[in-house]
């Protein structure tokens, strides 16, 4: 809990500082949602139920500075590259697109920033995510820009679920955790999309290798149908018997 007056140390620059109330994944993902009934369901593996959950959990974890500048410069950036706004080139490679002219630094920090912020969270939704000191510290430094991320260092994986050949762009779950060859995996669907971040010193080969976002600014988006991605499929299966109880 944050104390009366908010002073703590920033998670980010490590600084005492008046803390603010930021939200652990951007606000910006909710915009799609706002029209609908403002909740999301947390997806979780295992037996445990899904849950339904508000929107917008927040918490007292960064100094202004950090909130406002640090963190929004690269989030501002992936809200222009999901919402609009941004310009990059996209060619269709029969089951999945390539897009190019990302700016790789921006997009990874961006999205690893929300993986980051979701193990700082003490908020239950994220329990399933924790990256453990090493990995927090060297992913808190990148945010910082005192380390730079080759593509092989945190992979992130791009998918597009389509449910019924439609790609839901107001869809949002997670995060879950798996592990897969040797590493460990956390999951989340934001704005529709699946992203899948590889943490652990294995690397990537065959198909997962193909959808890490690349150095070069581009990324292969593989379009699957929800059916053929199972986690997913009982996930949405748990949801729709939990809509019907609601
Ligand atoms: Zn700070």
């Amino acid at each position: 809990m944050a104390t009366r007056d908010n002073m703590g140390c920033c998670r980010l620059c490590l600084e005492q500082h008046p803390l603010v109330d930021s939200h652990i994944i951007p606000s910006f993902l909710y915009k799609p949602l706002k029209e609908k009934d403002g909740f999301y369901f947390q997806l979780s593996t295992g037996d445990k139920k899904e849950s339904k959950v508000q929107k917008g959990v927040t918490e007292y974890l960064f100094c202004k500075k950090c909130d406002n500048e640090r963190l929004q410069k690269n989030e501002d950036y992936l809200a222009r590259l999901i919402l609009g706004g941004t310009s990059f080139r996209g060619s269709n490679l029969g089951s999945s697109r390539k897009i190019e002219g990302l700016n790789y630094q921006k997009t990874k920090l961006a999205l690893l920033s929300i993986l980051w912020r979701m193990s700082l969270s003490k908020h239950s939704l994220f329990n399933e995510v924790t990256l453990g000191l090493k990995h927090e510290e060297a992913l808190r430094c990148g945010i910082m820009g005192s380390q730079q991320f080759g593509e092989e260092e945190y992979p992130i994986l791009l998918t597009a679920p389509l449910f019924q050949g439609r790609f839901l762009a107001d869809c949002i779950m997670g995060p879950s955790r798996t592990k897969a060859e040797g590493n460990t995996v956390y999951r989340c669907v934001l704005a529709g999309f699946l992203f899948s971040f590889a943490v652990g010193s294995n690397r990537l080969s065959g198909k997962a290798a193909e959808l890490n976002l690349r150095k070069d600014g581009s990324w292969v988006i593989s379009l699957i149908d929800v059916n053929d991605i199972p986690f997913l499929r009982t996930a949405c299966v748990q949801i729709g018997q939990r809509i019907q109880e609601l």
